[in-house]
């Protein structure tokens, strides 16, 4: 195909305003499924994705357009998450393209993430295309939409297409406009190989797969090609395109978007943002962007059964290949055993790949509160990255703590303004900026710990602005503030995975929330339990789990033998999640408690 043809664009959006089903409308539309092979939101192909309805992984689809021209045009549309924790896939995406269709929910209007994402489009020089979707809705006002668009973005949103993709509507007019709008890729096919690597799956058939945008030259099977960050080198056995399954062809070009395979050993090597290039003629230098990954959230994760240790350490490696953003790492706890501590981009992040873990590898996980990096700096010069509560060293070596704090912007209706600060305020948040996007919508911005939006900013910002807040947040810098670590000790014993570091003044209320909520979640023994929430040597709140009083098994009047069984098998249910610490029996709950303290 002429490189002239070739148009490739990526789809950003605020969570839930359509890029998903748009993506579905156009691969309908161009006739790249058949109706029959069309299932709802095609390329949200993981089962989680189906799910809950949202894209985790970016995916790429090649599809064929004939335009108002005559000329048939290969469009590749890279499907992106919208979420907060992914923007560096966004990021890798958009790399990718030359445009992108910014979709903008017809009666919802611009929200924290749709600017988050047109910022990035715009970092990368993105030809923008304004696409204000779901107009069938009754409440819907595009005009009011396009207004916001020129207003807060500063897009010119005359020629935004209106569509809806529930409807069908709009769907021809935006395939024109990508033809029209989107320039196509420039690049020399005569020049040395130099290919993006934007993302990467493993397949048990084919092994690593290498999604890939050539930027010059080719690529064809039976080429040595290298990877210049990670210098690994290998032989391309197949390329291909999506359609979306995987479809080999001869070869891919300049400008063209497909995959790689080939003898690719070791998972690890492939890296998203990485360049590939030819190793016998390669190129100068990398192509530009390339990051190494952040994680911002650390948690423990430690198999229920100990005898999994080695099946999660295979699972881990496994969801690594599909997600460059995941780190891992061996560690220990003396309450939990042999573990991994798990970095991650955000809470969904961390979320979903604990759910994967246990779904699609069938495994029993304990998981700890997750924590944020805290710089430590001791009182004999050392600087330590503690993203482990119970690594923190005594108070005493300790000079002071850095922690990292965010650029938080929240759009929400002014009726919430009220809300929104009291929120951020009781959050330790520095009140930075307030804008008004139109009569009645304004975007906050707050400087605040990162550490307090992971326990429960989302959450309550939700609740208390009626679901209608929307939230974005970026790490600005670093800066000291008194924290403390919080201990707790059950039966006497401090259990290190029980740990959380909390700002001082917060530090009893918290202590005494977090006895009082672990009250209600330890089970009942036969003996009492002793609940103590300490600072340092000092015991700052005190409960106590009495002790059973009657075997439940009496309740039963021996007779019954299958609801006696049905009973045992309940209980052995409720105790899946949970984990011997001596001879305290601590439920999965536990370690969360913490999170769900005001
Ligand atoms: P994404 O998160 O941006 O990928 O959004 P999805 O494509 O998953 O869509 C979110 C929700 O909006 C789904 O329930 C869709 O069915 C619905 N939706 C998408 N487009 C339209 C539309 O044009 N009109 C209406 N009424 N609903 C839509
Ligand atoms: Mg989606």
């Amino acid at each position: 195909m002429n490189i002239k043809n070739i148009r490739n664009f990526s789809i950003i959006a605020h969570i839930d305003h359509g890029k998903s089903t748009i993506a579905d409308r156009l691969i309908e539309y161009t006739g790249t499924l058949s109706k029959r092979e069309m299932e709802a939101q095609v390329l949200d192909q993981m089962d989680l994705e189906r799910e809950r309805g949202i894209t985790i992984k970016a995916q790429a689809v090649r599809l064929e357009y004939v335009g108002k021209d005559g000329e048939t045009y290969q469009i590749n549309l890279i499907d992106t998450p919208g979420h907060v924790d992914f923007t560096y896939e966004v990021s890798r995406s958009l790399a990718a393209c030359e445009g992108a269709l910014l979709v903008v929910d017809a009666a919802q209007g611009i929200e924290a993430q749709t600017l988050a994402n047109v910022y990035l489009a715009l970092e990368h020089n993105l030809e923008i295309i304004p696409v204000v979707n779901k107009i069938d809705l009754p409440s819907a006002d595009p005009d009011k939409v396009k207004h916001e668009i020129e207003e807060v973005i500063g897009l010119d949103a005359s020629e935004a297409v209106l569509a809806s993709a529930k409807a069908g509507i709009g769907i021809k007019e935006i395939l024109d406009a990508i033809v029209e709008k989107v320039p196509a890729p420039t690049g020399d096919e005569n020049a040395p190989l130099s290919a993006l690597i934007f993302d990467s799956h493993f397949d048990a058939y084919k092994g690593v797969i290498a999604y890939v945008r050539v930027m010059n030259g080719k690529i064809k099977p039976g080429m040595k090609l290298r990877m210049m960050v990670t210098n690994k080198e290998f032989e391309v056995t197949e390329v291909g395109i999506f359609r979306p399954a995987l479809a080999n062809i001869g070869e891919l070009s300049t400008g063209e978007v497909g995959f790689v395979v080939g003898s690719i050993k070791n998972v690890k090597d492939v890296r998203v943002g990485d360049t590939i290039t030819d190793a016998l003629k390669p190129a100068k230098e990398p192509l530009p962007g390339y990051r190494g990954i952040n994680p911002m959230v650390y948690c423990g994760l430690y198999p229920m059964d100990s005898s999994d240790y080695d099946n999660l350490k295979d699972a881990l490696e496994k969801l690594q290949l599909n997600d460059a953003s995941l780190l891992f790492e061996p560690e220990t706890s003396i309450a939990l055993g042999f573990g991994f501590r798990c970095g991650f981009l955000g809470l969904l992040h961390m979320d979903v790949i604990q759910e994967r873990l246990e779904r699609e590898y069938n495994l029993g996980l304990i998981t700890t509160a997750p924590s944020v990096i805290y710089q430590v700096y001791k009182t004999n010069g050392e600087i330590l990255k503690i993203d482990n509560p119970a690594n923190l060293p005594p108070a005493t070596e300790i000079d002071h703590i850095d922690e990292p704090y965010v650029k938080a912007t929240v759009i929400v209706p002014n009726d919430f303004v009220g809300a929104v600060m009291e929120l951020s305020q009781e959050k330790r948040g520095e009140f930075k900026d307030m804008k008004y996007l139109d009569v009645d919508r304004v975007m906050i911005t707050y400087h605040i710990p990162l550490s307090e939006i992971i326990y429960d900013y989302f959450d309550r910002l939700k609740s208390s602005t009626r679901g209608y807040a929307s939230l974005d947040y970026e790490l600005t810098d670093y800066q000291t503030s008194i924290l403390v670590k919080l201990d707790i000790l059950l039966n006497g014993e401090p259990v290190d995975a029980l740990s959380v570091i909390v700002h001082k003044d917060k530090a009893a209320y918290r202590g005494r929330q977090l006895a009082e909520k672990l009250k209600g979640i330890i089970p009942k023994q036969m003996f009492e339990i002793p609940i103590q929430a300490a600072i340092g040597n000092k015991v700052i709140a005190r409960e106590t789990v009495k002790a059973m009083r009657k075997d439940v098994l009496a309740k039963c009047y021996g007779g019954d033998i299958s609801r006696k069984r049905k009973l045992l098998e309940k209980q052995k249910e409720g105790k899946k999640r949970m984990k011997s610490v001596g001879s305290v029996e601590i439920p999965q709950e536990a370690f969360m408690a913490i999170l769900k303290i005001d």
